[in-house]
């Protein structure tokens, strides 16, 4: 899709410093959890693109993407004054690592990468598969979906910032799973080296790259 005006839904507080935003599919726009798209946000008459994953399981009738706010960051600060009925210029969706029905999935989530690793595993839920979700962050944000998903049999391992990934993805790997990593580059190459301390090849991993 091109770009596009789209209407707010909705805006939900799902944390310390972290919004998910709801806007009303536009006609045609079809995305997958984990794919990501371009919000255009004007800062000082300057038109200013940042990306968002999509983090709803389905983009039927509204889709979300969830924001960690940077309160030094020259976007996210604004976008937190989003309120339903507003309206917002974005184009994608983008990406290749997102969601394909895969069967068992485990999905490593450093900060607002738990939007897309909620997202799919809510849907790889509702299609019939099983999802563990392993989430590095100082303030965990999502915990209402996360405990959701825990009440429907997902594996779900929070860990602080000091504490090594190594033990929770070794316990949540199984030959059939497909590994997706979502964060921030440093969280990427501590999921990546998780990885290889398991045995797992990190190139079969779905990896999104925030910055
Ligand atoms: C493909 C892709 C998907 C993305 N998906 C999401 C998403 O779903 N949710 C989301 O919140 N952000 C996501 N991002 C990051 C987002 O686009 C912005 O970079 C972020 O919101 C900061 O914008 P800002 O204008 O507030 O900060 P800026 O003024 O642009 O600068 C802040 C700087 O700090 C970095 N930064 C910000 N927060 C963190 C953090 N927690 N850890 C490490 N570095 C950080 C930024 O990369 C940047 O270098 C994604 C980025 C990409 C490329």
């Amino acid at each position: 899709m091109d770009q596009t005006a789209v209407t707010v839904a909705a805006v939900h507080d799902v944390g310390p410093d972290a919004i998910a935003v709801e806007f009303e599919t536009p006609e045609g726009f079809e995305a997958r959890p984990g794919q990501f798209v371009k919000l255009i946000a004007t800062v000082d008459g300057e038109a200013q693109p940042r990306f968002y994953t999509i983090s709803s399981p389905d983009v039927t009738d509204t889709f979300e993407i969830t924001i960690g706010i940077d309160p030094e960051g020259e976007v996210t600060p604004r976008l937190r004054t989003l309120a339903a009925g507003d309206e917002m210029t974005l184009s994608g969706p983008y990406g290749d690592a997102y969601y394909e029905d895969e069967s068992r999935v485990l999905v490593l989530a450093g900060g607002p990468g738990i939007g897309p690793a909620v997202g799919i595993a809510e849907r790889a839920l509702d299609v019939g598969g099983q999802a563990a979700i392993v989430y590095r962050d100082d303030e965990p944000i999502h915990e209402d979906r996360l405990a959701d998903l825990g009440a429907r049999g997902v594996g779900i391992e929070i860990l602080t910032p000091a504490e090594t990934l190594d033990d929770a993805v070794a316990d949540a790997l199984t030959d059939e799973t497909q590994v997706f990593i979502y964060g921030f580059a440093a969280f990427l190459d501590d999921a990546t080296s998780a990885l290889e301390a398991a045995g797992a090849d990190p190139e079969a991993a779905k990896v999104e790259n925030f910055g």
